[in-house]
């Protein structure tokens, strides 16, 4: 099973993660430039009729793809449970303990009740029990303490955190692009 195949633009910006059978379709139009990853996968193609030969295809795991792909600039990744608590590391942010992700909720920081909007500006990985407690408030009103200021992902950010398998040199590469979080 050959995992995703990281595209980028021919800039060097990754831009999504494609199936190996569209990389092959790309290579065979032509529109690979470079090749940034260190990994390669050997996909066999048919038999020429004439030659007998099995034709192969070398593809690597980071592809830099001219193309119009668009960087998605500005646009939000989706905002689920799963890639807020990803963002979070699976921590609460009012009492700061790592939980599994069943026993996680999503916070609006300024409840939705209140006019909050559901952005990943305004909505951070919370336990139950803090939601619990901090209930229809504002942290201030709760005199609970937020522990990191909720952001908006960038596109490399957001496409680690939308796939579970990444290969160790995709995952280098596109945590060069990661924001440097605030020490
Ligand atoms: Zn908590």
């Amino acid at each position: 099973m050959i995992p995703s195949i990281l595209k980028l633009d021919k800039g060097g910006m990754p831009v999504a993660w494609i199936r190996w059978q569209t990389a092959a379709t790309l290579y065979a139009r032509k529109r690979v430039c470079w090749e940034a990853g260190e990994e390669r996968f050997v996909v066999r193609g048919g038999t020429c009729a004439r030659t007998g030969r099995v034709s192969e295809l070398r593809i690597g795991s980071i592809i830099a793809v001219a193309d119009r792909s668009r960087r998605f600039e500005g646009s939000a990744p989706l905002l689920t449970n799963r890639t807020l608590f990803q963002r979070d590391h699976n921590l609460c942010m009012y009492c700061g303990n790592q939980f599994s992700p069943g026993l996680l909720t999503r916070d609006h920081v300024v409840p939705a009740s209140r006019g909050g909007s559901s952005a990943w500006e305004n909505c951070v990985t919370a336990c139950r029990h803090c939601n619990q407690r901090k209930d229809d408030r504002t942290p201030e009103e709760a005199g609970m303490k937020l522990l990191a200021i909720p952001y908006t992902p960038n596109l490399a950010e957001y496409l680690i955190l939308s796939n579970r398998r990444i290969m160790a040199d995709q995952m280098e590469f596109l945590l060069s692009f990661a924001r440097k979080k605030a020490a």
